[in-house]
This record gives C-alpha cells, structure tokens and sequence, in this order.
C-alpha cells in the first residue's frame, strides 16, 4: 500500500494498492479477453453507457471535485471545472460513438470500388498525469471506448482516486467486466514497460512529460505499438500593442492560474509590446496580489496547493534563479511559512528574452514578462522552444492577431481569450509537444483503425 498525500496538509489521508507485475498481467488479461466481444457491441449500445457515465459525473460533481481538490491540491473552483471538463468527454463521444464514417467510392481508374472501413485499434494502455486526475483519464477512456477498444489505465501514483472513482462510474453505468482496468502501478518505468512489450496491447495513449513521453516512443517501437503522446508544453503568451491590456489581464491570469498553473497549457512566457509592457506589467501584479492562497477545500481559496513539496520546490528554484540572473519580482516569490506545497502568484519583469527560466515549463503560478519592440521578434521568440503546444495572442485588430497565431508554431492557438480546451475541439501539440489529438472529431481516430477492400463490382 502507498499513502496518497493531501499536499495542502502536507499529510496522507489515504492508502492505495499499487500493482505489481502480476497484478498488470491480469489487466492485460482481462482488457485482451473482453476486447472482441466489446468490439462487436453495437456503437448505440457504447455511446448509452456513456452517456449514462456523462450522467452520473453530472450527479457526482462535488464529492468528485472535492477528492480532486484533496488528492492534487488544486482550489475547489479549478476542480469544479474539471469535473465538468472531464464529464463532457463522456458526453461528446457517446455523441461521436454513432457517427464513425467510412468510404465507399469508384477508384479513379474505374476498375474498382474503394471501401475504407473502421476499426478498433484494440486494448489500449493509457498513462496519466497528475495535474488533470479526472480530465486526462476520461479524454482517453471516452474516445477509447466509443471507438470499441478494450483499457488499462495507469494514473499517476500522486493522484490514483480520481480515476479510481470514475472507473467505478463507467462500470455502474454497464461496462462489461474486462473493458475498464485501473492499475495504480508504481515504479511506473517498469510497470508500464511489461504491459507495453505484451504483444497483445496495440495502443499506447500517453499523457505527461516529454521526457518519459519520449521513452515510451522508443519503447513502442520495439513492436510497433500505435502511440499518441500529449505531452510537456512552454506556451508563450504575446500582447500586441494594440491589445486591450484590461482584457489581456483578464486572459492571463485564465491562461496562468488554470489549475494554480501546473497546466500544460498553462501560459509560461509573457512576450509584450514595449509601448504597454508598464501598464500589463502593473495591472497583473495588481491582480496577482490580490489572489488568496490556501487549502483548496477553504471557500475563497483561489490558487490551492501544488501536488507536491518536490514541485513546490522546483518552482521555488526557477524563481531564485531568474531574479539571481536579473528579473525582478514585483508580487510573490516566496514561499509561504507553515505546513503545505504553496507557492504564491508570482510576477517576474524585466526579464532578458535568453534568460534560462523561458527554457523551463514552470508548472506554477509564475508569469515572467519579456519585452518585445517588432511584432516579428515576437513571433521568433514564441517560437523559439522545442515545444508546441499552445499559444495566446492579444490584440484588437483580428487580422494582425491571426496573423500572429498563423505563424505561431503550436497545435493550438488562444486569440483574445485566457482557454482553448472543448472536448468538441482537437487537443494536442505541434513539434515536442505532441502526435495525435484528442478531443473534436480527431480523438476517436487514436483508437481506429482503417481497413482498405478492393472490390471488384
Ligand atoms: P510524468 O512524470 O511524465 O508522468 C506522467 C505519467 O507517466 C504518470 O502516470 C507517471 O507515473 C508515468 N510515468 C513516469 N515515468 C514513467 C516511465 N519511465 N515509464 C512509464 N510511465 C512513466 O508527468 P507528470 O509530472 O505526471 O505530469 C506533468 C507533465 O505532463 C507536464 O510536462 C505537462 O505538460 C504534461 N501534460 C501534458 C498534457 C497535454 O495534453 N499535452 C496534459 C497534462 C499534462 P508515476 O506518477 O507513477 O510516476
């Protein structure tokens, strides 16, 4: 058994199995046993249960919220909304369950017809981060199991409950046995690695780090698993001069504090036109300051605890680091007295565009603000990362905005708002960021795949 800590308190509250390698064979098992006859369920009979499951978050909204909060840290308000983020994947992919499309046409030779048909890809492994207990687990299962394909999840060891209450749910609401495994396993290297070199998993959907992202792409190859990887981002944030730095605030502090910033799409790198840099820079301090820090289950809390000390304390070294190299801290910075992973909102200015915190996905409620004078030093330095994941621009002529967001190289792109994330849109990251979406019409496809027939008719 392995505590599961409250980071608020700094205290376990709980105790959770992790599985061993036999315990991870006997998913493997069960997923591989049940995946034919899931497969031949018919995509109403799928796309019900899932809409039974969207139903029954619905119902459980705040004790899931609430388990959320106690097992990631995060404010109430933050979990709240994942819950009914995660939720609606339930929904969009019972949705999408029915409406798998096909092709029947002449080739262009007209000697045959081509008919392209779908299929499930077939048991799949998931593996999930911390920061999103609830949505990365259910914008991997929903689409896994519109699609046909049996699961074994692995949630990350901070934060198994999550995904242990929601697989209770998908099995209330009429999975067959088999069709749903959760396997809390830690070490995870190994635990996965076995899973994955079984010949009978197809599938890895992997979301977290792009360096174990990058692991498991190797390890997949050895039997040329299918992969999708959603994984680290450094998003930059760009304030034109002509935005309007009222709204634009507004927007970072959505694109910064999701999630008390421990977001992959959480806004890293603030980029901003010199002629507004004082006013951006005064106005988000103002509003930084002015957040209140504390248990996430306390009402008015605003920015909860990080998972972890060990994270707490990462954020902490950035910081240090980048005002020991000349940013300066105009709120926060400085981690609180008493017992907690808090860190609070922190403004960084003055920040030289090489400075090595840019380099870094923060994964705190940090904002370092660099100036820039040319709309094109600002599209150089956004892009001057080896991720792509998401971007936000601010300006109040569209055309110069979307311009912007055209050349910007990322799988997503915010104008004049602080969120992209709809289950009903395509999630994931250009360059290290990322293969595949989820989500939209894409995430479905992660868990099919095509056949080709010639016919001669
Ligand atoms: P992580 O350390 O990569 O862990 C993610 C998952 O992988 C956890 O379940 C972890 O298990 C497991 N894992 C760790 N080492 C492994 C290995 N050697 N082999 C197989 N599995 C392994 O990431 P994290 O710290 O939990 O999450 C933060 C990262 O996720 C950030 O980089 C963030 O940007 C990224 N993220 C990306 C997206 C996206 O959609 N692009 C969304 C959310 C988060 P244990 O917990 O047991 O170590």
């Amino acid at each position: 058994m392995v505590p599961v800590i409250d980071p608020a308190a700094g205290e376990p509250f709980a105790e959770v199995h992790m599985a061993g390698a036999d315990e991870c064979t006997a998913a493997v098992d069960a997923a591989a046993g049940a995946a034919d006859a899931w497969a031949a369920t018919s995509p109403r009979f799928r796309a019900d249960i899932l809409r039974r499951a969207y139903e029954a978050m619905t119902d459980q909204h705040e004790p899931l919220a609430r388990l959320i909060t106690r097992e990631n840290g995060k404010a109430l308000p933050d979990a709240r909304a994942e819950v009914t983020y995660a939720a609606e994947f339930f929904r969009w992919f019972a949705e999408e369950a029915v409406r798998i499309q096909g092709e029947f046409r002449t080739a262009p030779a007209g000697d045959k017809r081509i008919i392209v048909t779908q299929h499930p890809v077939g048991p799949s492994l998931l593996v999930t981060p911390w920061n999103f207990p609830a949505a990365m687990a259910t914008r991997k299962w929903a689409p896994a199991l519109a699609a046909g394909c049996t699961t074994i999840l692995k949630p990350a060891s901070e934060t198994p409950l999550t995904a242990l209450a929601i697989a209770e749910i998908l099995v209330a609401a009429g999975l067959p046995p088999g069709v749903v495994n959760v396997v809390p396993a830690s070490p995870a290297g190994p635990r996965v690695s076995g899973m994955l070199h079984d010949t009978r998993i197809k599938n890895l959907s992997f979301t977290g780090s792009t360096e174990v992202g990058v692991a498991l792409l190797h390890e997949a190859a050895d039997q040329v698993v299918r992969t999708s990887m959603e994984l680290g981002g450094n998003a930059p944030f760009v304030v034109l001069e002509d935005a309007d730095i009222d709204d634009a605030v507004q927007g970072a502090l959505v694109a910064k504090l999701r999630n008390g910033g421990a977001a992959c799409t959480a806004a890293n790198r603030f980029y901003v036109h010199a002629a507004v840099a004082m006013e951006f820079t005064e106005k988000l301090t103002f509003a930084m300051n002015g957040l209140r820090l504390g248990p996430g289950l306390h009402d008015g809390v605003d920015i909860g605890a990080l998972v972890s000390v060990a994270e707490r304390d990462k954020v902490a070294a950035l910081v240090d680091k980048a005002s020991s190299s000349g940013a300066r801290i105009t709120t926060g910075g400085k981690i609180p007295d008493g017992a907690g992973a808090f860190y609070p909102p922190t403004v960084l200015a003055d920040l030289d565009p090489t400075n090595d915190l840019l380099a870094n996905e923060i994964f705190g409620p940090v904002a370092p603000i660099v100036t820039f004078e040319s709309v094109d030093d600002a599209v150089r330095l956004a892009n001057d990362t080896p991720y792509g994941l998401i971007s936000y621009v601010y300006g109040q002529a569209f055309q110069d905005a979307f311009a912007v967001a055209d050349r910007i190289e990322s799988g997503m792109v915010a104008i004049n708002r602080g969120t992209v994330s709809d289950p009903a849109a395509p999630f994931g990251g250009m360059k290290e960021s990322g293969i595949g979406r989820e989500g939209g019409f894409a995430g479905i496809h992660e868990f099919l795949e095509s056949k080709y027939i010639a016919a001669s008719i």
